[in-house]
C-alpha cells in the first residue's frame, strides 16, 4: 500500500476541485484590531486588515480581558492540571458557569474546550438518553450540531431551513406522544438571516418536543444583556436548551450550555467529551468570564457592530457590489463561482492589504461562493470605504459579476437539492 501517493491524491481531489484551504499567517496586535501583521509563503511580514474575524465585537483585545486573563495565569498558574472530575475544576471555571446561567436565566450551565465540542456532546447525549427520540433538525445546521445528531445514533429528520410548514409536517407524522428533540440555530452564519424562534418554540409546545437552540453567532451581539436572539425576542424561557461559544463575540475560547439543571447534569454526568479531557485552563475562564459581564452591562460594541455593519451593507450596495441582504452583522458579497471567489481573496490580500476568506463549497452551496465579511465596531469609516474601492477594482479587474439577484440565492441553491455536505464545512 503506498500510504503516501494515497494521502497526497486525497489532497489533489480537494486542490481539482478548488476546494484546497490555505491559512493565513496572521499575528494580531493588541490595541490595533482590525489591523494585524500577515506573513506570506516566504515569510514577508506587512500589515494588513482583517474583515472576516469572528471576533466580532473586538472584545479579544479588550484591556478587562486581557487583565483578567494575565493576572489570573499570575495567581492561579497556566493550566487546570486535570479533568473536572479529577482535579481540574477552578474557581475562575465555576464563576464563568454561574455567570453563563445568570445571562441566559437558565437554572444551569457546563463548559466545554469549545462550541463544536459542546454541541456535538450535548445534542448527542441528550438525544440518547431520550427513549425512542426523533431529532428534527435545520438543513442549515453548523458541523457540528450535525456530528452531535450523529454521534446520537438516533432517528433523525432534516427540516427546509426555516420552513415552519415543512416542520409541522415533520412534526404530524411524528405524532404528538413520540419524543422530539428540536435542534436549530438563532443567527445562521454564512446568510446572516435569523430562525422564527417563536414559531418553532409554538410548535414544540403543541407536539410536545424539546428545543435546542445554538446561539453561537449571536451571543454577546443581540439583547439587552447580550444573551443572544432568544433575550431580544423575550424568548429564553421557551427553549429549553441554549447553546453558545465564548471564542466569537466574548473574544475568548470555549463552548458552553445552559438549561434545567436536571438537563446540564445529565450532560455533565453522561457526555465522554465533557468528562475524559482537560477543563480550561483559570486564566481562559476568567478572560471569558470578563468579557462577558462586560458585555452584560455595556451595549456600546453592539451598537457600534450594528452600525458598521449597516454602513457597510449601504456603501457596498450604493457601489453596485452584489451585497446579500441580511438583518444581522454579516455581509456576504456573492461571486457565484469557486475559482473567482478565491482569486478576488487573494487579490485583495496581495493588492490591497485586505484579508477576507473566500467561502466556496461545501460551507455553502455550489452557485453562492462569497467572501463574508464581518464588519466589527472598530472598523471606521474610514477602513469601510477603503474596502469598497479595493472590492471595486478587484471586481473591475477579475470581470465578476455585478448583477446577481442576491435576494433569492440561497433559497434557489438550496431548491435545486446542492445541500449542504456536512463533514468538510467551517
Ligand atoms: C463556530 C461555530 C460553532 C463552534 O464554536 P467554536 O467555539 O468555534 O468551536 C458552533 N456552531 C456554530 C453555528 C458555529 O458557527
Amino acid at each position: 500500500m503506498d500510504y503516501r501517493g494515497l494521502f497526497e491524491d486525497a489532497i489533489d481531489t480537494l486542490r481539482r476541485e478548488k476546494r484546497y484551504r490555505v491559512f493565513a499567517d496572521l499575528e494580531r496586535v493588541a490595541g490595533k484590531f482590525p489591523r494585524a501583521v500577515f506573513r506570506d509563503a516566504a515569510d514577508n511580514a506587512r500589515e494588513i486588515t482583517i474583515w472576516c474575524s469572528n471576533d466580532y465585537l473586538g472584545m479579544g483585545q479588550n484591556d478587562k480581558v486581557i487583565t483578567a486573563m494575565q493576572e489570573t495565569a499570575g495567581k492561579l498558574g497556566a493550566g487546570a492540571g486535570g479533568t473536572r472530575n479529577i482535579s481540574g475544576t477552578n474557581r475562575p471555571l465555576v464563576e464563568l458557569e454561574r455567570s453563563l446561567a445568570d445571562l441566559h436565566k437558565k437554572e444551569a450551565s457546563l463548559v466545554f474546550t469549545s462550541g463544536f465540542v459542546s454541541n456535538e456532546a450535548a445534542i448527542s447525549t441528550i438525544a440518547r438518553l431520550i427513549p425512542n427520540c426523533l431529532v428534527l433538525s435545520d438543513q442549515l445546521n453548523h458541523a457540528s450540531m450535525i456530528a452531535g445528531v450523529r454521534q446520537s445514533g438516533v432517528e433523525k429528520k432534516i427540516f427546509r431551513h426555516n420552513d415552519m410548514a415543512h416542520l409541522r409536517e415533520l412534526l404530524e407524522a411524528a405524532g404528538k406522544d413520540r419524543p422530539k428533540l428540536i435542534v436549530f440555530e438563532s443567527v445562521y452564519s454564512m446568510d446572516g438571516d435569523v430562525a422564527p424562534i417563536k414559531e418553532i418554540a409554538d410548535l414544540a409546545e403543541e407536539f410536545n418536543a424539546l428545543t435546542y437552540i445554538d446561539e453561537v453567532h449571536a451571543v454577546g451581539m443581540y439583547g439587552p444583556r447580550g444573551a443572544g436572539i432568544c433575550e431580544r425576542e423575550g424568548l429564553m424561557d421557551r427553549i429549553d436548551i441554549i447553546e453558545g461559544t465564548m471564542a466569537k463575540a466574548f473574544g475568548v475560547m470555549g463552548g458552553y450550555i445552559t438549561a434545567s439543571q436536571p438537563i446540564v447534569d445529565a450532560v455533565r454526568s453522561y457526555a465522554s467529551e465533557f468528562i475524559f479531557t482537560t477543563a480550561l485552563p483559570p486564566a481562559l475562564c476568567a478572560a471569558a468570564r470578563a468579557s462577558i459581564d462586560h458585555l452584560k452591562q455595556s451595549s456600546a460594541e453592539r451598537e457600534g457592530q450594528q452600525r458598521q455593519a449597516q454602513r457597510t451593507k449601504e456603501i457596498l450596495g450604493a457601489a453596485g457590489l452584489p451585497v446579500m441582504p441580511t438583518e444581522t452583522h454579516i455581509v456576504p458579497i456573492i461571486v457565484g463561482e469557486a475559482r473567482g471567489c478565491k482569486a478576488a481573496s487573494d487579490m485583495l490580500l496581495e493588492k490591497h492589504n485586505i484579508y477576507i476568506q473566500p467561502i466556496n463549497y461545501p460551507t455553502v452551496p455550489k452557485d453562492t461562493e462569497r467572501l463574508r465579511i464581518t464588519p466589527t465596531p472598530l472598523h471606521n469609516d474610514e477602513m469601510i470605504f477603503e474596502l469598497r474601492d479595493a472590492l471595486l477594482q478587484v471586481w473591475d479587474q477579475l470581470g465578476l459579476p455585478k448583477n446577481i439577484d442576491t435576494s433569492q440565492l440561497t433559497a434557489q441553491a438550496l431548491n435545486s437539492g446542492d445541500l449542504v455536505l456536512p463533514t468538510i464545512g467551517g
